[in-house]
């Protein structure tokens, strides 16, 4: 997330966030956030098909005319073909896809900190990348809070899952000639320049 709207907002494009989407559908109490809580508390994926058609319909959306950084999709194989497939019928095509890296203990220690702005959802971590004032996002004063799937339940399901569902798109897209690989265990601003540099 904090490397997606970095780059975003130096790309001059838009941040589109599957897990964004989905908790504003929670907060707006959707049929779409209701049916994904369950999931998303359990760390567990939400239905392909309820994912696939929310991002499809985003992406059509003015503001993201001139290009977008996905952040969070696609998370699974089948995820994958509906977007190429979706993109490839109006002539789009996906430009590089970045995996991060990042070991399990630096992840669990990255998420037990984190905070989140609940209005521009900035995300914000007690050691790495404390707000100015405490409780408070730096780009918009909004308030802080941490997310119910960060607990170390959820954390361990999430890690799994990515595990099975999601690191096979990995090989996925080495076939498809677009995966940049980028060591995550660098700083924010370390990870930041590597990726630009694996973008430009
Ligand atoms: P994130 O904010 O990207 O960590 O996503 C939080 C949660 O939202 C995940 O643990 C899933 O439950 C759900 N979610 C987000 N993106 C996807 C996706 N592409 N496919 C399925 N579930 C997703």
């Amino acid at each position: 997330g904090t490397q997606a709207k970095a780059i975003a907002d130096t790309l001059g494009i838009v941040h589109i966030s599957s897990g964004d989407l989905l908790r504003d559908n929670q907060a707006r109490g959707t049929d779409l956030g209701i049916t994904a809580r369950s999931y998303m508390q359990q760390g567990l994926l939400v239905p392909d098909g309820l994912i696939i058609e929310m991002i499809e319909d985003r992406i059509q959306d003015e503001d993201a005319s001139q290009g977008y950084v996905l952040d969070g999709f696609p998370r699974t194989v089948e995820q994958a073909e509906s977007l190429g497939e979706a993109l490839g019928k109006r002539g789009e095509y996906i430009d590089r896809v970045a995996s991060i890296a990042v070991g399990e203990a630096e992840l669990v220690m990255r998420l037990g900190g984190r905070w989140i702005c609940r209005k521009c959802q900035t995300p914000y971590h007690e050691i790495n990348l404390p707000p100015a004032r405490n409780g408070f996002c730096d780009d918009c004063g909004g308030d802080l809070y941490q997310r119910e799937d960060d607990t170390s339940d959820a954390v361990s399901k999430r890690i799994k899952v990515f595990k099975d569902q999601t690191a096979p798109l990995i090989d996925y897209y080495i076939q498809e000639g677009n995966l940049v690989e980028i060591n995550g265990e660098d700083t924010i601003e370390g990870v930041r320049s590597a990726l630009l540099n694996a973008i430009a």
